[in-house]
């Protein structure tokens, strides 16, 4: 999504939406499998040199469980805010100077889905993950190997306690 700045400086006010395409986080979180069209609305100001933009972004993030690596999809929500400006001195951190004759927002919105997406998703908030010794899905089934994973660690437990030297 890209902002062309003469005309919108003649402006001096942009009121926009648009459905764009944002692959880079998909490839850059393990477990988001792919994100739908991300639809975002925007509404710029100019404030010289300064050059205010709010909007929201709304997308349906595919995703992968984190403890059962089941897909599922989840809807997301975020706002957006980021400050741009014409004047190279006055730019820093949060500030982005913009150089050329369009602005360019995409790398601020995928950085506003970033802050916004789940990065352990869960399918669901008590979701029981893989058996780690079979393999089964315990959110479909239970296997017999559950006891027998659990227990030997809690022996072992019971007897380093009880192996501390007391002084
Ligand atoms: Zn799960
Ligand atoms: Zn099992």
């Amino acid at each position: 999504m890209k902002i062309d700045v003469k005309p919108f400086i003649r402006e001096g006010e942009l009121i926009r939406e648009d459905d764009v395409r944002l692959n880079r986080i998909a490839a850059a979180v393990v477990d988001v499998e792919s994100l739908e069209d991300v639809h975002v609305e925007i509404k710029a100001t100019y404030q010289e040199p300064l050059i205010v933009v709010d909007g929201t972004i709304d997308t349906v993030v595919h995703y992968t469980c984190s403890r059962c690596l089941t897909a599922f999809s989840r809807p997301l929500s975020t706002d957006f805010h980021q400050l741009y400006t014409t004047d190279a001195n006055r730019a820093d951190d949060d500030i982005r100077w913009v150089e050329g004759d369009e602005i360019d927002l995409t790398p601020e919105l995928e950085e506003s889905i970033f802050l916004a997406i789940d990065e352990r998703p869960l399918c669901r908030e008590d979701c029981l993950g893989l058996c780690p010794s079979c393999g089964v899905n315990h959110n479909e089934s239970t296997c017999a190997c559950e006891t027998e994973t659990v227990d030997p660690r809690l022996e072992a437990l019971r007897g380093l306690l009880s192996d501390t030297p007391s002084e």
